[in-house]
């Protein structure tokens, strides 16, 4: 366990991992400086919550670094190039993550993790394994990235036997000493690249899942990026890379056989037989993507010593989270759907893949990343397109070259009642039998706190639709 006592520690950021981080290192009597670039109402109150704890709280200066500093505790928001890092490196003083801060101080005795990360699918598989871990009577949690502070889970006095941790790549990025017992790298696809810089420092952040892993670095068998990851790792002694895939699994795979999730990997030597875990319908919804993330859950719970039969029953339980391909209702014979946590290409286009007829609602922020081959690959299955948000203008250009035929009304607005006009835009063009989609392959924050609550501006508005005509205007 590391000892933080009386060391000079800087949190950069507030908001919420840089408070509980700046309490729980105080409560270990670090002498804690919290800076944060902006100094506006909100940032004021959370400093008056911290000040009288002891914690030195800096606004309006995020880039200088405090004088005595040893360690740099930091928020996701913060880019690795940012100022105070670069200061920081200069100075030799370590940056860590709340991962990393997470995992320095657990306990002796404390639970293995079993770590999922990856472009799309996380906080589904993560919820998945927690359920199969829990049908197998673990006690265990889904934690992390998901929303629970991994801090507050090494720091609390509930008892776990397993973890199942979500971690983004901003987290990876910042967790050099994190040694999982197993870890799965579900797709990779361009995201985040504004923050890392180019995809191959994305992928490599992903990657740093696998160092150290114990027993089983899982990854995608579509998707060679993720194997390749693999074979970069330094991993422990006897530790195997097994592969998920939609068809019949090879050796050391787990895979799909007749609509029968099977595993080849875990069985023992002399039965070689692939042995069945559960059925396609057991996965909820069971669509190709969501299989994919069933058998990743699968393997990494496979990997933990978890019978077949809890992998059945944990599946069977688990409940998808709102605004992930989530049917809001039928309106006049259209079905909506909101797909809010498509905050990127790569899950736009698992989405977009999944309907006939579909009007598109999409548009946001679109932290980089180019639309021209999500727009190639769904364009006939367009009856239309909506368009809102601040970075509409890359979409609208993408569709202009590959998807000159389907209809594009671009709202130009950004503000938060874009999406009700958007979706009675879309309720114009749609046929009976139409899916209107909103996966936005873009992130929310341009117009909204998060994607939750742009999913639920969509389902308002699509409620308000089936109570009310059309308005013409
Ligand atoms: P994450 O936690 O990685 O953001 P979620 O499970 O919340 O992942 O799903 C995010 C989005 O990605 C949703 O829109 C969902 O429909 C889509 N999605 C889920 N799993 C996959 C996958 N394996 N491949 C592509 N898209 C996926």
């Amino acid at each position: 366990v590391t000892d933080l006592a009386g060391r000079q520690v800087t949190v950069a950021g507030l908001g919420v991992s840089g408070v509980p981080a700046a309490r729980a290192l105080r409560g270990l009597g670090a002498s804690v400086t919290v800076v944060n670039g902006s100094d506006g109402e909100p940032q004021r109150a959370q400093a008056a919550e911290l000040e009288p704890l002891g914690i030195t709280v800096r606004l309006g200066d995020g880039e200088t670094l405090p004088e005595g500093a040893e360690l740099i505790v930091t928020t996701p928001g913060w880019k690795p190039t940012s100022p105070l890092f670069l200061a920081a490196a200069e100075a030799n003083v370590p940056i860590w993550g709340d991962v990393e801060l997470a995992w320095r101080l657990r306990r002796e005795d404390a639970p293995p993790w079993l770590a999922v990360t990856g472009t799309n699918g996380k906080t589904t598989t993560v919820r998945m394994l927690a359920a199969i871990l829990e049908a197998a009577g673990l006690r265990t949690a889904a934690v992390g990235n998901i929303g629970v502070s991994l801090l507050d889970i090494v720091l609390g006095d509930q008892p776990y036997d397993v973890l199942a941790v979500e971690l983004s790549s901003y987290q990876l990025h910042w967790a050099p000493s994190l040694r999982a017992h197993s870890g799965a790298v579900l797709n990779l696809a361009p995201d985040h690249l504004d923050w890392h810089g180019s995809m191959a420092a994305y992928a490599a952040d992903k990657g740093r899942i696998y160092e150290g892993n114990q027993v089983a670095c899982v990854y995608n068998a579509a998707d060679p990026a993720t194997e390749d990851l693999v074979r970069a790792a330094d991993v422990e002694e006897g530790c195997r890379a097994i592969g998920f895939t939609l068809g019949t699994p090879g050796p050391s795979q787990l895979g799909v056989v007749e609509d029968i999730l099977v595993d080849r990997a875990f069985v023992a030597d002399r039965q070689k037989r692939a042995q069945e875990l559960a059925e396609v319908s057991d996965v909820n919804p069971p669509a190709p993507h969501n299989i994919a993330n069933a058998l990743a859950a699968a393997a990494l719970a496979r990997a933990y010593g978890v019978p077949p039969t809890a992998v059945r029953d944990g599946l069977r339980a688990f409940r998808p989270d709102p605004h992930r391909v989530e049917h809001v209702a039928d309106v006049g014979g259209v079905a909506y759907v909101d797909d809010s946590k498509a905050t990127n290409t790569h899950a736009a286009e698992a989405s977009l893949g999944a309907y006939e007829h579909i009007v598109w609602i999409a548009g946001g922020l679109a932290k980089g990343a180019t639309f021209d081959e999500l727009v190639l690959t769904a364009a006939k299955r367009l009856r239309g397109v909506v368009l809102i948000g601040a970075d509409r203008a890359l979409i609208r250009e993408a569709l202009a070259r590959h998807a000159a035929d389907v209809p594009v009304v671009d709202l130009d607005r950004t503000d938060t009642g874009a999406m009700a006009a958007a979706v009675r835009e879309a309720a114009r063009l749609a046929r009976p039998g139409d899916t209107v989609l909103m996966a936005p392959a873009c992130a929310s924050m341009d117009m909204f706190i998060n994607y939750n609550r742009r999913g639920e501006a969509f389902a308002a508005a699509v409620h308000d639709l089936a109570s009310g005509p059309v308005p013409d205007d």
